[in-house]
């Protein structure tokens, strides 16, 4: 532990909430050096969907290895390559009726999201990209120009440009719509806001505190985006992949957005692997005109194939995390019950919020949670919201054991946050 502090930059940053050495971990439960286990309810932020580890698909990474495969060709064609395309085609996106080309990024949500900017400027002739409050896309200088958060925002040492923001879905209170604010400043003339070349938007805001938009909205910014005649692009980094009830997470609200960004639980397995889909008609790249030496990891794309062929050839999996999901929301709403109205709770499919009001009190209640063996991480404007993102695979005792650890911890942090 020594060596973070003497040699690791102070950027280091989950390793001083969560402090401990991790060395294996299985399924939802990590073990620490010192032989403590945690339950694990941050799943890489989104990236462990399938869990850690997962014993059903460990073999195709392994197997792989093992033969001899080829693990690098930059973007040659390899047969890991076209069996996840295939299988991509076929278990996901003719199932839903959808029709992409496939763009494999650098391995990062940042480069995904990067070339998603990039292409809605090439094929829109437009610079502008509509974001909105609380968004978050990652750190690299496009994504971080559409990213509302001040910290993060004042750390890239450079003016930010190119995007503008607009209040997300409930944003302005529960009275206005912001969706027709969006559309009152695009259709005048004199607004000051720049046609947009794309919006960009999650369905469920993840880092921003897990806000969750209404369909209806959606539906709205999708008929607003195509009005103005921008690309409506769908960052499904870590609500995509299952954690919603579905695959992707604007089904619920029949979208069709013309790029969706995938990544974080790509892979399936924690391995980094990104990919833009994009509608034919907005295919408009030259040869080798966004490229980079990291795309699609034959490994991340083995163990992504393998993923999506155990629980997305039919609908029992996305059941399970709906019904998972409604055990977690009463659960956590009743919790907030116990004490009033203080606290809300918001989220849909497995990914939800308990928004603690106060930074501290989160705070608090994270760092008792892990004393007791649960590791949750925070999010929101203030970091007062306690995120609950479990793997979607967990069982319900973990799940259950997990939950009482957060109420536990609630109400300790409560007391010693009372004044005495
Ligand atoms: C994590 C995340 C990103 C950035 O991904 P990185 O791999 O960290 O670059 C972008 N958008 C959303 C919604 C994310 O959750």
């Amino acid at each position: 532990m020594q060596a973070l502090e003497s040699l690791e930059s102070g950027v280091r940053m989950y390793s001083r909430s969560l402090p401990a050495v991790f060395c294996r971990a299985c399924g939802s439960i990590m073990l620490t050096e010192d032989g403590r286990k945690i339950i694990d309810f941050l799943c890489g932020a989104g990236t462990l969907n399938y869990g850690h580890n997962n014993r059903r698909f460990k073999a195709s990474i392994t197997d792989y290895l093992a033969s001899d495969a080829v693990i690098h060709g930059l973007d040659m064609a390899t047969p890991a390559k076209l069996e996840f395309m295939d299988t991509f085609y076929s278990v996901i996106l003719r199932r839903r009726n959808l029709q992409y080309r496939f763009q494999f990024t650098g391995p990062t949500g940042a480069n995904a999201i990067e070339a998603a900017i990039k292409l809605s400027r090439k094929v829109t002739g437009r610079q502008n990209i509509i974001s909105f409050t609380n968004g978050y896309h990652g750190m690299s200088l496009g994504a971080i120009a559409a990213s509302g958060n001040r910290y993060y925002r004042k750390a890239s040492g450079v003016s930010l440009s190119g995007a503008t923001f607009m209040p997300y879905d409930g944003y302005l209170g529960p009275d206005a719509d912001a969706a027709d604010y969006l559309q009152k400043l695009l259709s005048d003339e004199s607004s000051g806001v720049d046609y947009p070349a794309a919006i960009l938007l999650e369905t469920v805001q993840g880092e921003g505190g897990i806000n969750v938009a209404r369909k209806e909205w959606l539906q709205s910014i999708q008929a607003i985006a195509k009005s103005a005649g921008a690309l409506l692009i769908v960052d499904d980094i870590q609500m995509g992949c299952g954690r919603t009830g579905e695959f992707f997470s604007f089904e619920f609200a029949n979208l069709s957005p013309d790029i969706v960004v995938l990544s974080k639980s790509l892979s399936g397995f924690g391995l980094p692997l990104s990919m833009l889909l994009i509608k034919e008609e907005c295919d408009a790249w030259q040869p080798g005109e966004h490229t980079g030496t990291f795309r699609g990891n034959n490994l991340a794309l083995v163990s992504a194939t393998a993923a999506l062929d155990l629980y997305w050839r039919d609908d029992i999996f996305a059941q399970g995390v709906h019904r998972t999901g409604e055990v977690m929301r009463h659960r956590l709403e009743s919790i907030a019950a116990e004490y009033g109205n203080r606290f809300s709770v918001r989220g849909r499919g497995m990914a939800f919020g308990f928004d603690c009001g106060a930074p501290e009190l989160a705070a608090r209640t994270a760092r008792t949670a892990f004393e007791k063996g649960l590791m949750v991480e925070r999010c929101g404007p203030v970091d007062q919201v306690i995120k609950f993102l479990p793997a979607l695979t967990i069982d319900s005792e973990t799940l259950n054991d997990g939950l009482e650890i957060f109420e536990h911890s609630l109400d300790e942090a409560l007391k010693q946050t009372r004044p005495s």
